[in-house]
């Protein structure tokens, strides 16, 4: 795992930096990230199109100011002459034109181009790569990100760390059961939109960006406590007031903790991981019918299937969104998720499969310090313990399936037991991924597989 508590050296920082942000709409701006610094430029409108000014957008980055010469507005930057003529849709970098996405207006003596121009100005003439957000107007040169992880930790209390690749300064507001972190000029991006932790004072982790800013939204049912580490990597959000368990209260101190010694160890959890999302839509079965969509409804089911056996759960993802392999797997190790299953559906062949992960060389691991690929392996045994248990009550229920392992991902990246169930076509054609009682038994299958694996690895997997 990447988290190293001996690094965590926590200064608080009592809160001087906490910003109230007004309620008023905030003007449209485009923000510019580079390596050296961050700006940002007004966003005009222009017959309803959004504009901006060469000068903004160019000169914080060494650009000339635009000269008049031949009935042209000439520019420099980085050596690159940039040529603008009023009314055209085209300039000129370099030599080469360039599609502005509109036509140049010139206000006394102002060149302004349409917003969309900002990304072929920027990478012609600074010869470099340059990934616009376009929605969230935000424009990055080169590859400066800053990228985070979030770590939630639910042992006494709970809290929420955010690890950031450079040092941050959000902008703090909150709003009743929400605390939101406003990036101005940090470079912060993320592949994940939303995480989800549980139903008590930290509930979900938010991402999202919107006029040229970035920011992070936690909910939960308590107010949160902010503190920043001294280098500005690290920021962690916990309940203001300790919500102390009354039972744990009542508890005379001397009672043997031999009983209810199960009680400062983490709630067992199945994790629940519907496959896909967002963008990746996994197989596609006729031409509605996507693989994404069918996991997210068979992990709902099976995460009521386990709340009638008394098991909690929590969904991966609970909406269609994408979350990468790797970092199903940190969200998943992180939380101390009990049993992981992940959920697919597809060809070929049909009937249900499930699987359990297979290293490639379980032998070679050894000593303290597991590689990610391996993270599995001390788990390993328990994984194809709850796919015995989840493939014979498949049986039980009249289901044709198939059980095996795989060296698949993200499975060896679980440090728990894990194990996958793919729903594949069954008979009667592509009718079935959608036949509800089918669905419904497979969920059934798995909840009942769970319940009975948990109870051989003596309720403590
Ligand atoms: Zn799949």
């Amino acid at each position: 795992m990447r988290w190293n508590k001996a690094g965590f050296a926590l200064v608080i920082f009592v809160l001087g930096w906490l910003v109230p942000i007004s309620g008023a709409t905030p003007e449209p701006q485009l923000t510019v990230y580079t390596a050296q610094a961050s700006y940002s430029v007004s966003v005009l409108d222009r017959g309803g199109k959004p504009y901006i000014s060469v000068t903004d957008l160019l000169s914080p980055l060494g650009a000339s100011s635009p000269q008049l010469k031949n009935k042209e507005w000439r520019m420099e930057l980085n050596k690159a002459e940039i040529r603008f003529s009023p009314d055209k849709d085209k300039a000129t970098v370099r030599g080469h034109q360039a599609d502005l996405g509109g036509r140049v207006l010139v206000e006394e003596g102002r060149v302004l181009v349409p917003l969309d121009a900002a990304l072929p100005l920027l990478s012609r003439s600074l010869n470099t790569m340059v990934d616009f957000h376009r929605p969230a107007r935000r424009i990055f040169i080169g590859s400066g990100f800053t990228r985070f992880y979030a770590q939630f930790k639910n042992e006494d209390q709970s809290s929420l760390v955010l690890n950031f690749s450079q040092p941050v300064k959000p902008d703090v507001s909150h709003d009743q059961d929400r605390t939101t972190l406003l990036f101005r000029k940090e470079p912060i991006v993320s592949e994940t939109s939303k995480q989800l932790f549980g139903d008590g004072a930290i509930q979900s982790l938010i991402y999202s960006e919107d006029n040229g800013t970035a920011s992070l939204t936690v909910t939960g049912n308590a107010a949160l406590e902010i503190t920043r580490s001294d280098d500005g990597k690290t920021i962690t959000l916990q309940p203001e007031k300790p919500a102390v368990e009354a039972v744990a209260e009542s508890t005379p101190q001397n009672e043997p903790a031999t009983t209810e010694g199960q009680r400062h160890t983490p709630e067992f959890f199945v994790m629940i991981d519907p496959s896909h999302g967002g963008s990746d839509k996994g197989a596609s079965f006729g031409s509605k019918l996507l693989e994404k969509d069918i996991t997210l409804r068979l992990a709902r089911e099976l995460h009521k299937e386990l709340e009638e056996r008394g098991i909690a759960s929590r969904l991966l993802r609970d909406g269609d969104i994408e979350i990468g392999l790797e970092r199903r797997a940190e969200i998943t190790n992180e939380q101390h998720a009990g049993i992981y299953v992940a959920l697919h559906a597809g060809f070929p062949g049909h009937g249900v499969r499930v699987y359990s992960p297979l290293l490639n060389d379980p032998q070679q691991i050894a000593g303290r310090f597991l590689p990610w690929e391996s993270a599995q392996s001390a788990a390993l045994a328990r994984s194809q313990a709850v796919a015995q248990a989840v493939t014979a009550e498949m049986r039980k229920k009249g289901l044709s399936v198939a059980s095996m392992g795989v060296p698949l991902r993200p499975l060896n990246n679980m440090v728990g037991p894990a194990i996958a169930v793919e729903l594949a076509p069954e008979g009667d054609g592509l009718q079935s991924l959608e036949n509800q009682k089918r669905q419904n038994a497979v969920a059934s299958a798995i909840a009942s597989g769970i319940a009975q694996a948990r109870i051989q690895m003596g309720a403590r997997p």
